[in-house]
């Protein structure tokens, strides 16, 4: 009975995988063309601080037009970047085309890049690193790296040297979507992180949720006792904003603050090195 219930299921589940697996290859053929064709962007989005009342950097956040479907969704399409290997086109384009951009940039703001697991554990990592920081002539403690959980659990031997040499040239990293993996309080004692950031998931519960408060009032603490700048994510309404800045957090991200934008709009907006208006 459950062989053939088994049986069943996998006849059900078949036609559909097939689908699934034939449209991720359609997607990452559609990507292969779209990064040589120009049809990726970068959007910035800022990123302040309270304590200074400015702006401590932009994070660079890929964008993808195609020309049929539109606007394509991160993530939908990093995954399949991730699975085909075409991360690695496409990361080091956005690091590059970052660190291009905030080498112009009047003020010393950082700019964040996100690093996916595959790039991570590209042995080439730190020399591309510091050819694009030497091409763009950014200077490195200008540079941010976001990274997960889930990078550094891959290979963690591997991820902790690479860490502490990338660390050494000067560039910081910032921890991601931090609570969202499985492994945070671990990784938090094995390297000295420059700054965490709270999934957005926490900050939108946080009202509602007293168990989720606590949880983020937690972090708040532990990066005060471990000195790490904690950074919300997600930051939507007022009542979000000062819920968090009252718990102590000092570095905020979110539609609130400003959403990502086109590089000239930043520019443009004249909001580089300015206090944001919401803080
Ligand atoms: P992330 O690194 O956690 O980036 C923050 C995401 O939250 C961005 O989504 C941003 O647009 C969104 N966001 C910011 N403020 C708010 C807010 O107030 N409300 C809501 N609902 N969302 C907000 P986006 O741009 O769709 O990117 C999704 C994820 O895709 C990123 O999460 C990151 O993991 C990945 N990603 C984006 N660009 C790159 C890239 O260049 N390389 C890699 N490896 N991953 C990228
Ligand atoms: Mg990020
Ligand atoms: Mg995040
Ligand atoms: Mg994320």
């Amino acid at each position: 009975r459950a062989k053939a219930q088994l049986a069943q299921h996998v006849c059900f589940y078949e036609p559909g995988m097939d689908e699934l697996v034939r449209k991720r290859r359609n997607v990452a053929t559609e990507l292969r063309k779209a990064l040589d064709t120009g049809q990726l962007s970068i959007h910035y989005q800022v990123q302040t601080s309270v304590a200074t009342g400015g702006i401590l950097g932009y994070e660079a956040l890929v964008r993808w037009l195609h020309p049929v479907r539109g606007a394509v969704p991160p993530a939908e399409f990093i995954p399949i970047a991730e699975e085909s290997g075409l991360i690695l086109q496409l990361g080091e384009w956005v690091l590059r085309q970052a660190c291009a951009a905030a080498a112009t940039w009047d003020s010393p703001c950082k700019v964040a890049v996100n690093l996916s697991p595959m790039q991570f554990s590209q042995v080439s990592l730190l020399a591309l690193l510091k050819a694009v920081l030497e091409e763009t002539g950014l200077a490195p403690t200008r540079l941010e790296l976001e990274l997960t959980e889930s990078t550094i659990f891959m290979d963690r031997k591997h991820a902790l040297e690479l860490l502490a040499d990338i660390k050494a040239l000067g560039v910081s990293i910032a921890l991601d979507d931090f609570g969202t993996g499985y492994s945070s309080l671990d990784i938090l004692r094995s390297f000295s992180f420059d700054r965490i950031k709270i999934d957005a998931s926490f900050v939108q519960d946080a009202e509602s949720d007293l168990q989720t408060f606590s949880v983020i009032r937690a972090v708040l603490s532990l990066g005060k006792s471990l000195n790490i700048p904690v950074m919300a994510e997600g930051i939507e309404t007022p009542s979000q904003f000062s819920m968090l800045k009252e718990a102590g957090c000092d570095e905020f991200q979110g539609f609130l603050l400003g959403r990502p934008l086109p590089l000239e709009h930043i520019v443009q907006s004249g909001q580089m090195g300015l206090v944001s208006r919401a803080v």
